[in-house]
């Protein structure tokens, strides 16, 4: 059997051979534990974890300091926004009604705890107003949490104009930056971020190491750890290091910034191809988010006539999503596509369609052959 064509980034990535190749020796001879500098074996753990870090910092113009690493960015957000708001039993939070569960249901269990939390609105393409971000905001907010790029439809926030409204009211930004690393260039002191939340495996690296930025300079943010243990990261995320990890989160890391001016109109051209053949294809098809202020690999359609679950069913030989794999097995509607009015009912599948960096003109070709013929084939039987 073939493999099916891979259309999912934003669900997960493939390692890229180079990561996986830095990864290795720390797996093999390299094995030594990261705090136990004793030795040769933790010294070279220890080095290696350094290096990556100030990989990680570089990616969006942070020092070495201020990286922690964690789990991946479900424990970075976690850490941001619990960590933060344990400090200040009670304080005021916003965030927008298209963020990751991991952001909203952090928020929204804080809340149930005895938190105020406020859930700014988006458009019909997905994008906060930073001015409904000024409105949300009172004496007593402590913290605003904005992604950089919606893991569903794509769209992008304007990250850096919300950053300065936040800064001058002396709240904490936090932004969940897992879709966007590698994609649109980042810089936390542009753009006014204090936490900032990664996932190495959402750019060609490992799953299960992820990296949060920690502000220290001018102003020292100081999230409370989740839990306790030897004090590692500063005390923040304790727990033996994730050393072959870090390491490839590191490379990933550098790849990613370094292939983005080459990768990101290669992609845009595979998505506008893969739009073109679809709307050549077919009628009833509406694009999901907006327009342009949206990530080059992501297409998100909705599809008149068909249901979801029957469509995925018959496209066996490409690996897509109906709106988001990142809630398992959850028949609801997707949050983000309800926030944005396209929901649609039960005749009207989203496909979330992810193109990234091992694809070719000839997959997406084929993929959409394929999905034009089961639409067709699944309409007409209606
Ligand atoms: N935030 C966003 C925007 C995501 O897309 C994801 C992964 N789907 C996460 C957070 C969680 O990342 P992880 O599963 O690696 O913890």
């Amino acid at each position: 059997m073939t493999h099916p064509i891979y259309l999912d980034h934003h669900s997960t990535t493939p390692v890229d051979p180079r990561v996986l190749d830095a990864m290795l020796p720390f797996l093999r001879e390299h094995f030594g534990n990261a705090s136990n500098r004793s030795h040769a074996f933790g010294r070279t753990a220890a080095a290696a974890v350094e290096e990556a870090r100030e990989r990680v910092a570089q990616a969006i113009g942070a020092r070495y300091s201020e990286i922690v690493f964690t789990a991946g960015a479900t424990e970075s957000n976690a850490l941001a926004i619990k960590g933060s708001a344990l400090r200040q039993p009670g304080a005021h939070l916003v965030s927008t009604a298209i963020e990751h569960r991991a952001v909203l249901d952090a928020c929204r269990r804080l809340e149930a705890d005895g938190w105020s939390l406020s859930v700014v609105p988006v458009d019909r393409f997905g994008r906060v107003d930073p001015e409904d971000v000024r409105r949300a905001l009172r004496p007593d907010t402590l913290l605003v949490s904005v992604m950089a790029a919606n893991n569903e439809i794509g769209t992008l926030q304007p990250i850096a104009a919300i950053g300065a409204i936040v800064r001058a009211a002396g709240a904490l930004f936090h932004v969940d930056a897992t879709q966007a690393l590698g994609r649109v260039p980042i810089d936390v002191e542009a753009a006014s971020i204090d936490l900032l939340s990664l996932s190495a495996h959402k750019f060609y690296g490992p799953k299960g190491v992820g990296a949060l930025y920690v502000r220290r300079r001018p102003r020292k943010v100081e999230p409370l750890p989740l839990f306790e243990g030897g004090g590692q990261e500063n005390g923040l995320r304790p727990g033996t290091l994730n050393v072959p990890g870090i390491v490839g989160m590191g490379v990933a890391c550098e790849l990613a910034v370094r292939t983005m001016d080459e990768e990101v109109p290669r992609l845009r051209g595979l998505r506008d191809r893969l739009f073109d053949a679809l709307e050549r294809g077919l009628d009833g098809l509406a694009l999901n988010g907006h327009p342009q202020e949206r990530l080059a690999g992501n297409l998100n359609v909705g599809i008149d006539g068909v249901e979801a679950d029957a469509l995925l069913l018959g496209l066996s030989e490409i690996a897509v999503s109906a709106g988001a794999a990142c809630s398992t097995g959850s028949a609801k509607p997707s949050h983000v596509l309800e926030a944005i009015g396209a929901a649609g009912g039960p005749v009207r599948a989203a496909l979330r369609f992810g193109i990234g960096r091992f694809n070719t003109a000839d997959e997406i070709d084929r993929a959409a052959r394929l999905v034009v013929e089961r639409v067709q084939s699944l309409r007409q039987s209606r």
